[in-house]
C-alpha cells in the first residue's frame, strides 16, 4: 500500500529476497550425476553380461567332464570358463560359483589333473573403482543435500523459514554501541537504565512490591535516536537482546506474522532475562479496521497475537518488550493499555543544550579548526534532530572535502547548514537586472519588518541567491528554544511573512507571484490562530479544529466540521481580518522607514548577501 507511513531511518533491515536462484542448474546436473553412478554398476553388468551362477556340484562334475578351460580363484569366488556352454544354459560360457565353507581339500588335486589354467587373486582386493562406486553416490547426495540447505538458508524466505522468528539476536560484545554514544536526552536514558538494573537485579525491586513495566514505548520523531538508544541499550544491558522491525512480520501468507511473534516470543523467553525491540511498530500496531482499502487480516492477526503475548507474561518472565515508534496517534488503543506498552518515554527533538552534546558527539572523528564553536551551530539548528545534526556535520566534512582543506572551518559548517536549510545555490540561474531588484525589495522588505516589531525572531542573514527552494530568502533565527507560541509573536510572524509582497506593491508598483509560499504560510497560521488556538477576537477560547484529519489516523475520510455554516463564515472572516490587518501594519512600517528599505534593497543587489550584522547597521543610522 502506498499510504504506509515509513520511516526509513531503520538501520536493522534485512534483505527479504535472497540471490538469485543460480544453484537449480548445478542441482538438476548434480542429480543426474547421482542417478548415473548408483545405477552405474548395473548398467555394467547388462552390457557385459553377468556369468552364470551354477552349483558346486556343477562346478565340480564339469571338471571331471573336462568341460573347464580356465579358473580363477579370488578367496571364495570362483569364475571361469567353461569350453562349452551347458545345456539349458543362455549360451554364455561363462560361470561363478562359491567355495563351501568347509573348504575343499581335493580340488586343487582334481583340477591339476584335468590341466585346467588356474588363476588365484588375492581375496577381497578393493581396487579404487569400487570405492568410488560405492562412496561417491552417498558423498554426492551429502553435497546436494548440503547445497539446498545452504540455499535455503541464504534466501531467508523460503518455504522453510516462513513463520520463523526473524530478529536479529544481539549480544553485548558484538555491538559497539553504548549510552555514551547517545548525548543528550538524559531523562530517556535514566529510563532504560532503569530497566537494565532490573534484568541485573529483579529482587530488588520485586522486594518492594513493585512491578517493572514488562512494555516501554519509545515515541518521537524520526531521527531523535530511538534506535540508536535501543541498541546501545543492547550493548549496556549484557542479556540477550531481540531486535526486530515490525515490517519484518510482515510476509505474503495469511498468518506468518503472528506464527513469528510467537516464535519471537518464546524464543526470547527461553533465554530470559532478554529483551525484545521492535521498531517501527506502527507497521504492525495500527488501529486495527482503520484506514482504506478493507481488512488487513494479516496485520490485525499479527498485532492480536502480539497483544496476547504481552498479556502472557507471567510475573518471573524476566523478558522486557521495548518498541519504538514516531506515529503513536495511529497505534491501537489496546497496545497502550496498562501491562502492555503502558510506559511510554517520549524521545524528543535535542535542546540547545543537547544539540551541542549531539554535535561533539558526531565530531569526534573529523579534524575541526579550533575555531568551530558547537554551541553556536547548536544555536544556528533550532529543530534539528539527531540525524539531522550528524548529517550536517557530514555535509561540512564534504564541502571541506571540495575545498581540499585538511580541516573543517566553521565557514563550511555554515555552508552546510544553508545548503540543509535552503537548498543548493542554482550557480546557472540567470536572473535578469529588474527581476533581481523585486526580489531585493522584497527580502528587504521581509527583514525590515522584522527589524521593527518587538516578538520577531532576530534576523540571521538576507539572501537574493537563487536555491532549490526560491528566488531569495530572509532567515530569521530564534536565539532560544521556542515551546510556547504567543499571539503576538505568532501576529508578528504573520506580518514579517506579509512584508515581502507589501514592499513589491509598494516600491515597485506590481506584485509577483514570488510571494506564494509567503501567502501560504502566512495563511496556514492565521488559521491555525483562529481554529486551534482560539486567537482570534469574536470566536475566542475555541476549538474548532479536528486535529484527526487524515485518514491514515484512522479517521474519517473527509474532515468532520463540528461547527455551523455560521461560524464557517466567521472563521473566514476572522482569518481575512488577521491577514488585512498584518499586512496594513507590515505597509505602515515600510512606508514610516523607506529610506532604510532602499538601503536595504541597493545593498542587496550589490552584495547578494547580508548578514545580521550588515543589516543591523544600514537599518540604524537614519530612520
Ligand atoms: P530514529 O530511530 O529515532 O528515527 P535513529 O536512532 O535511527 O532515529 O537515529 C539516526 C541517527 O541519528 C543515529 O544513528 C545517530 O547517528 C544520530 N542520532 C540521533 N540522536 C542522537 C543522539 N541523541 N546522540 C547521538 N546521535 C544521535
Ligand atoms: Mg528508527
Ligand atoms: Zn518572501
Amino acid at each position: 500500500m502506498a499510504n504506509e507511513p515509513q520511516d526509513t531511518n531503520n538501520g536493522d533491515k534485512r534483505p527479504t529476497s535472497g540471490p538469485p536462484r543460480i544453484g537449480t542448474g548445478i542441482g538438476a546436473l548434480v542429480l543426474v550425476i547421482i542417478l548415473v553412478t548408483v545405477f552405474l554398476p548395473g548398467i555394467g553388468k547388462l552390457l557385459s553380461g553377468s556369468p552364470e551362477e551354477i552349483s558346486y556340484d556343477t562346478f565340480k562334475q564339469q571338471i571331471v567332464d573336462d568341460n573347464m578351460l580356465s579358473v580363477t580363484v579370488e578367496g571364495d569366488k570362483i569364475t571361469g570358463v567353461f569350453k562349452s556352454a551347458l545345456s539349458g544354459s543362455d549360451g554364455s560360457k561363462d560361470f561363478l560359483t562359491y567355495l563351501p565353507s568347509f573348504g575343499d581339500p581335493d580340488l586343487l588335486a582334481s583340477l591339476t589333473k584335468s590341466g585346467v589354467t588356474i588363476l588365484t587373486r588375492p581375496a577381497n582386493q578393493i581396487s579404487l573403482f569400487t570405492i568410488l562406486i560405492n562412496v561417491l553416490p552417498f558423498v554426492l547426495i551429502g553435497w546436494f543435500l548440503y547445497t539446498m540447505y545452504r540455499r535455503t538458508r541464504q534466501q531467508g524466505d523460503s518455504i522453510f523459514s516462513v513463520g520463523q522468528n526473524k530478529a536479529k539476536l544481539y549480544r553485548k560484545t558484538k555491538e559497539g554501541v553504548t549510552f555514551s554514544d547517545v548525548a543528550g536526552i538524559a531523562g530517556v536514558k535514566k529510563e532504560l537504565h532503569e530497566i537494565v538494573d532490573f534484568l541485573k537485579t529483579p529482587e530488588r525491586f520485586r522486594r518492594l512490591g513493585a512491578k517493572v513495566p514488562k512494555g516501554v514505548l519509545l515515541v518521537g520523531p524520526p531521527g531523535t535516536g530511538k534506535t540508536l538508544l535501543a541498541r546501545a541499550l543492547a550493548g549496556e544491558a549484557n542479556v540477550p537482546f531481540y531486535s526486530i522491525s515490525g515490517s519484518d512480520f510482515m510476509e505474503m501468507f495469511v498468518g506468518v506474522g503472528a506464527s513469528r511473534v510467537r516464535s519471537l516470543f518464546r524464543d526470547a523467553k527461553a533465554h530470559s532475562p532478554s529483551i525484545i525491540f521492535i521498531d517501527e511498530l506502527d507497521s504492525i500496531g495500527r488501529h486495527r479496521g482503520a484506514g482504506l482499502g478493507g481488512g488487513h487480516d494479516e496485520r490485525e492477526q499479527t498485532l492480536n497475537q502480539l497483544l496476547s503475548e504481552l498479556d502472557g507474561f507471567e510475573q518471573n518472565d524476566n523478558t522486557i518488550v521495548l518498541a519504538a515508534t514516531n506515529r503513536p496517534d495511529i497505534l491501537d488503543p489496546a497496545l497502550l493499555r496498562p501491562g502492555r506498552f503502558d510506559r511510554r518515554v517520549t524521545v524528543d527533538r535535542p535542546t540547545l543544550k543537547d544539540r551541542a552534546e549531539i554535535l561533539k558527539v558526531h565530531a569526534k572523528n573529523k579534524p575541526f579548526q579550533a575555531d568551530v564553536e558547537f554551541e553556536k551551530v547548536a544555536q544556528g539548528t533550532p529543530g534539528f534532530s539527531g540525524a539531522d545534526l550528524e548529517n550536517l556535520l557530514n555535509e561540512a566534512a564534504l564541502l571541506a572535502v571540495r575545498k581540499e582543506r585538511s580541516v573543517i572551518t566553521m565557514a563550511d559548517v555554515d555552508e552546510a547548514r544553508d545548503k540543509i536549510l535552503l537548498g543548493i545555490e542554482r550557480t546557472n540561474f540567470a536572473m535578469t537586472e529588474d527581476e533581481k531588484k523585486i526580489v531585493a525589495y522584497h527580502e528587504a522588505g521581509h527583514t525590515l519588518v522584522a527589524v521593527n516589531l518587538p516578538s520577531a525572531d532576530p534576523i540571521h542573514k538576507v539572501t537574493i541567491i537563487p536555491r532549490d527552494a526560491s528566488m531569495g530568502v530572509t532567515q530569521m533565527m530564534p536565539d532560544h528554544d521556542q515551546h510556547l507560541y504567543s499571539k503576538n509573536y505568532v501576529l508578528d510572524r504573520i506580518t514579517v511573512m506579509l512584508g515581502g509582497r507589501a514592499a513589491e506593491d509598494a516600491f515597485i508598483g506590481d506584485i509577483t507571484s514570488g510571494a506564494e509560499s509567503d501567502l501560504r504560510e502566512a495563511t496556514r497560521l492565521a488559521r491555525k490562530m483562529v481554529l486551534d488556538w482560539g486567537m482570534s477576537l469574536r470566536l475566542h477560547n475555541l476549538s474548532l479544529g479536528d486535529e484527526r484529519q487524515d485518514v491514515f489516523l484512522g479517521a474519517d475520510i473527509s474532515r468532520r466540521r463540528e461547527y455551523s455554516e455560521r461560524t464557517a463564515q466567521q472563521v473566514d472572516e476572522e482569518i481575512k481580518s488577521i491577514l488585512d490587518k498584518a499586512y496594513e501594519k507590515a505597509a505602515a512600517i515600510l512606508k514610516d522607514k523607506s529610506a532604510a528599505l532602499k538601503r536595504i534593497a541597493e545593498a542587496l543587489v550589490e552584495k547578494e548577501e547580508l548578514g545580521s550584522k550588515e543589516i543591523m547597521d544600514l537599518v540604524g543610522t537614519i530612520a
